[in-house]
């Protein structure tokens, strides 16, 4: 196997295509262990992980969890309110304090942009951004290209639409260039002052109506406003008229393409940007995105912790 480049995924303004597609076949093999009767395989025996969450999470940090687990490293996990982060220790101080402990790699989360580039600068482990503020969130996109291209054989030439609070979304940001990476034509639909200044510059089309982005898309991702982010701005005018110009309702969804798939990253506010119907419809891909988030993180411990070949 050609060996991965990278100390360290920070984002995948990083990455080439070609690394991309390499995770993807990784993560493809790994999943495989998740269907075992016995799901653990002795790959990274003697590697430590430590789960840094500094922010809410529920699939990211428990999927960090069981893939570093199922590889056979040994998983520690700290949280926000359970760290000394509570009692003002500086992030520089925790992950300092952490690297004495000698671990392989830290996964970080952080409501900072930036933080998990400013750790990796001081620790010799290799760090993991498991989301970062607004800026990026790595591992989604590429549990997003992965299940992509599990229920449609390909990302290349696809069209895919992103819609919703683009301009707080770190996954928005990271998918743009997974998926662009790949050979998707991205559109994103969100009001005007939930689009960043620029956002075209990422190479995607931007539309400020749904109903044009999804149109003739194969696949559809919503996304959840990021009220923690909003600082108080009322970006829109209440929550009703968000959802009806730019949640996925039944009366949108007569818009998609008859093979239209639909994603989300969780977590869901379900009535605001999505219908639960469609939630738990029949195109939903989303507890698909959530299992392949198990494949492409052991994939990813694997190329950065520098596991054995044998299981
Ligand atoms: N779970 C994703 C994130 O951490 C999406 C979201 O929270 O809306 O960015």
């Amino acid at each position: 196997m050609t060996p991965f480049a990278h100390r360290h995924l920070l984002g995948i303004a990083d990455l080439s295509a070609n690394e991309i597609v390499q995770i993807l076949d990784l993560s493809d093999t790994f999943l495989e262990i998740s269907e075992r009767a016995i799901k653990k395989v002795p790959t990274l025996r003697g590697k430590t992980v430590i789960n840094l969450f500094l922010e809410a999470s529920t699939r990211t940090r428990t999927s960090f969890e069981i893939a570093a687990k199922r590889l056979s490293a040994d998983a520690v996990n700290i949280s926000g309110s359970t760290s000394s982060t509570t009692k003002g220790e500086t992030l520089l101080d925790t992950a300092r304090n952490l690297q004495a402990m000698r671990p392989d790699v830290i996964v970080l989360r952080h409501t900072a942009s930036g933080a998990p580039h400013f750790i990796a600068a001081h620790v010799d482990a290799a760090v993991i951004n498991a989301g970062d503020g607004t800026h990026e969130h790595p591992t989604q996109a590429l549990l997003d290209c992965a299940t992509i291209r599990k229920h449609k054989g390909r990302v290349d030439g696809l069209t895919i639409a992103i819609c919703g609070d683009i301009a707080h979304s770190r996954v928005a940001r990271s998918d743009v260039l997974a998926l662009g990476k790949l050979g998707a034509k991205v559109r994103l639909a969100a009001p005007r002052t939930m689009l960043p200044i620029g956002i075209e510059t990422l190479g995607a089309e931007v539309y400020d109506r749904m109903e044009p982005a999804i149109e003739g898309a194969d696949v559809v991702m919503m996304l959840r406003i990021q009220k923690e982010r909003l600082d108080g701005a009322g970006l829109f005018p209440n929550t009703r008229e968000y959802s009806r110009y730019f949640g996925l309702g039944l009366r949108m969804a007569t818009h998609l393409k008859p093979d239209a798939i639909l994603m989300h990253p969780g977590p869901i506010n379900r009535g605001i940007e999505l219908d639960p119907a469609l939630a738990d419809g029949t195109r939903s891909v989303i507890l698909d995105q959530v299992t392949h988030g198990v494949g492409v993180r052991m994939a990813l411990l694997y190329l950065l912790a520098g596991g054995s070949a044998e299981n």
